[in-house]
């Protein structure tokens, strides 16, 4: 008997003792191993007249026998000579295989498992299933054949044999069904046409199976007659000509493929020549999945190497942002067996994925210009996505992701894009204005900001606050949320004027009320854009109140650090103020009283958690006797 290279031995003894719960990948590898074959033969006869070989006659094919618990695997391929078998199959030599194996010696753990499933392992993955692998082979044109047998990491043995065709035929012993691991399974028809469709359905060589039909009698008898299919359909969609698929071929395809009820929102098609070539079909759909949004969903596009799936949810083909499209990626240059960490750090991949992002951007942003009830379902259901998109990774995507926001618009009631904002703004406007609530919340400040003609855009969601801090602007135009203190609003040289005069006017009663609120706000001044609120909040700087309602929330108490300058703003116009000049002339305890009132009156319509409910509760309490 003849022994494995050290190296090869490692290898089989992990597909052997392997705990990886997916082996059902052994047949992907082994008819993906004969489809090689089979290529190679086909080249062959290009290359060679003399080969006189209809591509037509090559095929692969699976036989069961239960009784000798086998399952072989044949192909009328190129075949192997006795020193091909020794080459091939005794020594790792294949760069893949080698790949797959030094990733494992970095990496002595589980995940080093997960691998196979994820890449070609090749030929050895047999030994996760059986016990015993026999491979008769006849390579084409020689009149010999031989046969390699092994049953694991003791060696193998090869010797003559006779075989009547040329190609290779895998004999696999399956194991016997142990506790927790039915390798029966293999040898169900049902089951291997299952993975045939869902590891090989796009092989481009027929993969046969004896079927067995029973027909029931009128009689109610029933009789079976078995016939050999084709269980691959072959040609998959996304490498039909395109004039031979309709869009509703594709759409049926995203259905039963993602199991949705519903067709997708957009299906894009794209067949990329150049650096590299690439097919990919991808879908957007219409709903988030209901785990969408939580750690289950899998995100990530399956990846075909010439018709073969070598990884099932590839998530470096697409940013982060975009996880939510699905489809395939089909490229001849990518090479089947390939790990992990070769994937992530792949020139082609990283093509390939730069690619794609575009398409889906824009398709995203025509769907926005020319279907803009589409791209409102679609904001329904992934729009949190591209929020989180702009936030992470420090803002890195905000260029691609900002003009595809939609925020609610306080002046048309409606859903608009921050294009639209810009669009609309006149030359003297200075800053894009936000505030939070929807548009009906009365907020004095975004009347004012109404009134001089600009819009507002309305944020909700707790994600807004970042999304605006981590945009910062939006083309040329910064955001400004209406609650800072500077509006930068073109006001009238009147109403400055007006505003100064009264400033200094009441400046004691002021700088009283403030020393009354001690470090609670940091300035307290009269205003002429509150409407009918006697008192309001607004802020100074970089840190709103939004913001430092977040960062409390956080559990790390360094978030308490992250404190809103305060700037408490009274209505000059309001008989509440009125009250307030008179009592700091005639009653000074009861002027400290109205001031800490104007002052809890702001904080409850800013949303700001009173806290110290018991001093509010006593202030209340001496104005009702
Ligand atoms: P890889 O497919 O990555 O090269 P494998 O371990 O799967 O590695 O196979 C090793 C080699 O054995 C293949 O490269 C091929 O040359 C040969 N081989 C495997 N299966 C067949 C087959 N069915 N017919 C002909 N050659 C085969």
């Amino acid at each position: 008997m003849k022994q494995f290279q050290t190296e090869s031995k490692r290898l089989l003894e992990l597909m052997i003792n392997s705990i990886y719960t997916r082996k059902e990948v052994f047949l992907r590898e082994l008819i993906s191993n004969a489809s090689d074959a089979l290529d190679k033969l086909a080249f062959r006869a290009l290359t060679d007249s003399s080969v006189g070989l209809d591509r037509s006659d090559l095929y692969i094919k699976l036989d069961i026998d239960k009784d000798a618990r086998t399952l072989t695997i044949s192909d009328n391929g190129i075949g192997m000579t006795a020193k091909e078998l020794e080459k091939n199959l005794g020594v790792i030599a294949k760069s893949g295989s080698l790949e797959f194996k030094e990733g494992l010696e970095q990496n002595e753990n589980s995940d080093a498992i997960d691998v196979i499933g994820q890449f070609g392992v090749g030929f050895y993955s047999a030994f996760m299933v059986a016990e015993r692998v026999e491979v008769l082979s006849k390579a084409f044109g020689s009149d010999k054949a031989n046969l390699w047998i092994s049953s694991g990491t003791d060696g193998y043995d090869i010797e003559s044999a006779e075989k009547a065709e040329y190609g290779t035929t895998i004999t696999l012993y399956i194991k016997p069904d142990a506790d927790e691991e039915t390798y029966s399974e293999y040898m169900e028809t049902y089951r291997l046409r299952e993975l045939i469709k869902k590891y090989s359905d796009y092989i481009r060589y027929p993969i046969k199976m004896d079927i067995t039909h029973t027909h029931a009698e009128e009689n109610g008898e029933s009789h079976e007659h078995t016939e050999t299919e084709t269980v691959n359909s072959m040609l998959p969609i996304w490498r039909r000509p395109k004039a031979d698929v309709t869009d509703e071929d594709r759409e049926q395809f995203y259905q039963d493929k993602y199991y949705d009820t519903a067709k997708p929102l957009s299906t894009l098609t794209v067949n990329a020549e150049g650096l590299v070539s690439f097919t990919a079909l991808l879908f957007i759909p219409r709903k988030a999945p209901y785990n969408y949004y939580t750690r289950d969903f899998q995100p990530g596009l399956e990846l075909y190497s010439d018709g073969v799936l070598i990884m099932d949810k590839c998530s470096d083909l697409l940013p982060e942002c975009f996880r939510f499209a699905r489809g395939v990626v089909d490229t001849r240059d990518l090479t089947l067996n390939i790990s992990r960490e070769t994937l992530q750090h792949d020139r082609q991949l990283r093509v390939i994925a730069r690619n794609l992002e575009k398409r889906v951007k824009d398709e995203l942003k025509r769907l926005m210009t020319e279907a803009p009830d589409d791209y409102a379902e679609f904001w329904n259901a992934f729009g949190l996505q591209l929020k989180y998109g702009i936030i992470s990774d420090f803002g890195s995507k905000k260029e691609l992701l900002s003009d595809l926001l939609m925020f609610r618009s306080a002046k048309l009631k409606k859903l608009i894009s921050l294009q639209e904002y810009a669009d609309a703004m006149t030359e003297e406007q200075q800053y894009i204005y936000y505030a939070f609530g929807d548009e009906t919340h009365a907020n004095p400040r975004t009347e004012t900001v109404l009134d001089s003609g600009y819009d507002v855009i309305c944020l909700g969601e707790d994600t807004d606050e970042f999304v605006v801090q981590t945009l910062t602007k939006f083309g040329e135009k910064e955001l400004r949320s209406v609650n800072n203190d500077d509006l930068g609003l073109p006001d009238s040289a009147e109403k400055k004027d007006e505003l100064e005069k009264l400033g200094t006017e009441y400046k004691d009663v002021l700088e009283f009320a403030q020393s009354a609120l001690g470090d609670a706000v940091a300035e307290v001044r009269v205003s002429l854009n509150l409407k009918s609120a006697p008192s309001y909040l607004t802020t100074r700087g970089y840190v709103t109140l939004e913001l430092e309602r977040y960062f409390k929330s956080l559990p790390n108490s360094e978030g308490e650090q992250m404190k809103a300058e305060r700037v408490l703003e009274l209505n000059a116009e309001h008989p509440a103020f009125a009250e307030l000049k008179e009592a700091y002339i005639s009653d000074k305890p009861k002027a400290e009283k109205i001031a800490k009132l104007m002052l809890y009156r702001a904080l409850l319509i800013a949303g700001v958690e009173i806290t110290d409910p018991g001093a509010f509760a006593e202030l209340l309490d001496s104005l009702m006797i």
